[in-house]
C-alpha cells in the first residue's frame, strides 16, 4: 500500500523534500505528518479536496473538526469579504467581538464571562491559569491520553515539553481512581481538566457517571471542574454539557467556532472570570494581539448565527451516528476485529473490538493495522487522519458516506487476511 502511496504522489513527495529545507520535515504542525510523507493539498470545496498530484477525496477529516462548515460555505465568505472591505487590524474593540460571545453564550449558558485566544491550546492555558489563581492551589487533574493542545499533551504519560503545572494524571473512565487522588491531593486541587471525549486520544466517549462523579468530586473539594470542549461542542447546540446536563465551573472551546478560521475561547463562572475585568486594581492580565481579529469574529458570527442551526447540527450527528453504525455492522458481518469509536460526527477507526474505555485499552492494538485501512481508504479517494480519525462536515451528506462505506468494505474484504 505505501509502495503505490509513493508511486501516485511524486509531486507532493518534491513538494514535502522542498518545504523540508524550511521547516524541519517539511512539517510546522507535528499532527499533520506520516511517512513516508503527507500529502500537499491545493484546493477545497464543500467537502472535497484536491492534492497537488490531481487527486480528488472526500473530507472525512474536516481540518480536525475546525472545518465543519466545509471549505466554500457561501456565508461564511461573504462575512470574510465584507470584513476585509472594513479593514484588518483596527487597533481597538469592534462591535463584533461582543456580538460572537452573545452567540457563544446562547449554546453554553455555563460561559456567563468569556474571553477569547488564537487557539484552543491558548484556551485551556488560561483555563488552567484562572483556576490556580481562584484557588490558589497548584495541582490539576488531567486524563492519560488526553490531549488540550500543544503544550498539554498527555498521550503515553505527558510531554517534555509541557507546561509546567503541578499534573496528576488520572486514567479516564476511572472515577474510583479519580476519587482516590482527590482523597489524597483535594486541599491542593485547584481544577479538574477533562474532555467529555477523548478525542485525539481515539474518539473515546467519557461515560455521563465518569463525568458527572467528576463535576461532583470537584465541587466537594472546592476545585473548579474544566470541561475542555474543543472537540465535544459540535455534539449538540449546546456542546456535551447540555447532552448529560453538566454545569461545569469553566470550559474551553474553540475549532470551528471561529467559522474555520483561528479561534479559541475560555468562560464560565462570572466569579472566576471576573478576575480579568482590567477595571479591578488585582485584575489578571491576558493579552492577545488576535484575540478579537476582525476575520475571526467575522466568520464565527455568521457560521454561528446563520449556518449552524440546532436542526443542521443535529442532522451532521445524525449522519456521523448513522455511518458509525454502518461501519461497525460491517466489521461484525465480515468477522474482522475493528471499530469505529466516537459520537455524532466524530469517529476513529481502531484495530481491536474489544471495549475501549481508555488509554491502557488501545496499548496493545495493531497500529500497522491502522496503517493499512489509511492508506488503502486514500488510494480510494477517502482522505482521513493516519490515526483513523474522521470529523464529518456540513457538505458531507449520506451520500459520500456511502462511498467511505463502499471503500470500506472493498478494502475488508480485500486484506481479510491481514486484518485481525
Ligand atoms: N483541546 C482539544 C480537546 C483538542 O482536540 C485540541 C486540538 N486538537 C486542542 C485542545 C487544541 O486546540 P488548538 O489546536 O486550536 O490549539
Amino acid at each position: 500500500a505505501v509502495a503505490d502511496y509513493v508511486a501516485h504522489n511524486p509531486r507532493s513527495q518534491t513538494l514535502c523534500e522542498v518545504a523540508a529545507h524550511v521547516l524541519p520535515g517539511g512539517n510546522t504542525r507535528s499532527v499533520l505528518y506520516h511517512p513516508p510523507f503527507p500529502l500537499t493539498m491545493v484546493r477545497g470545496e464543500g467537502c472535497w479536496l484536491w492534492d497537488a498530484d490531481g487527486h480528488v477525496y472526500i473530507d472525512t477529516l474536516g481540518e480536525f473538526t475546525a472545518g465543519l462548515f466545509g471549505h466554500s460555505d457561501k456565508t461564511v465568505r461573504a462575512a470574510l469579504q465584507e470584513a476585509l472591505v472594513g479593514g484588518l487590524n483596527l487597533s481597538s474593540h469592534t462591535a463584533r467581538e461582543a456580538r460572537l460571545g452573545h452567540e457563544i453564550q446562547r449554546r453554553f449558558p455555563s460561559m456567563a464571562l468569556m474571553r477569547f485566544t488564537n487557539s484552543g491550546t491558548e484556551a485551556n492555558l488560561m483555563a488552567v491559569a484562572a483556576a490556580t489563581v481562584h484557588t490558589g492551589r497548584r495541582k490539576v487533574m488531567v486524563f492519560d491520553g488526553a490531549y488540550h493542545g500543544g503544550v498539554l499533551s498527555f498521550a503515553g504519560g505527558g510531554s517534555p515539553v509541557n507546561v509546567p503545572h503541578d499534573w496528576l494524571v488520572a486514567p479516564y473512565n476511572d472515577l474510583e481512581y479519580a476519587a482516590a487522588l482527590v482523597r489524597r491531593h483535594g486541599a491542593d486541587l485547584a481544577a479538574i481538566l477533562v474532555e467529555p471525549m477523548l478525542g485525539s486520544g481515539g474518539c473515546i466517549p467519557g461515560t455521563p457517571a465518569f463525568l458527572r462523579g467528576l463535576r461532583d468530586l470537584a465541587s466537594d473539594c472546592n476545585a473548579l471542574l474544566i470541561l475542555d470542549e474543543v472537540m465535544t461542542s459540535r455534539l449538540s447546540f449546546g456542546g456535551r454539557q447540555a447532552l448529560l446536563d453538566i454545569t461545569p465551573d469553566l470550559t474551553t472551546a474553540g475549532k470551528y467556532l471561529g467559522g474555520g478560521l483561528s479561534f479559541g475561547v475560555f468562560g464560565g463562572r462570572a466569579d472566576v472570570m471576573d478576575r480579568f475585568d482590567p477595571r479591578r486594581s488585582d485584575a489578571l492580565a491576558h493579552a492577545g494581539t488576535f484575540n478579537n481579529n476582525v476575520l475571526s469574529m467575522a466568520a464565527g458570527h455568521a457560521a454561528l448565527s446563520r449556518v449552524l442551526t440546532a436542526e443542521a447540527l443535529d442532522a451532521l450527528n445524525a449522519r456521523g451516528d448513522h455511518l458509525r453504525e454502518r461501519l461497525n455492522a460491517l466489521f461484525a458481518y465480515e468477522g474482522v476485529a475493528l471499530q469505529a469509536t466516537g459520537l455524532g460526527s466524530l469517529l476513529t477507526l481502531h484495530a481491536t473490538d474489544r471495549p475501549i474505555r481508555n488509554a491502557g485499552d488501545l496499548a496493545g492494538s495493531d497500529l500497522r493495522v491502522k496503517d493499512l485501512l489509511f492508506f488503502d481508504l486514500m488510494a480510494r479517494g477517502i482522505f482521513l487522519a493516519r490515526r483513523g480519525m474522521m470529523a464529518l462536515s456540513l457538505p458531507l451528506g449520506e451520500a459520500e458516506c456511502d462511498c467511505v462505506l463502499g471503500a470500506m468494505l472493498e478494502i475488508v474484504e480485500l486484506r481479510q487476511a491481514l486484518l485481525p
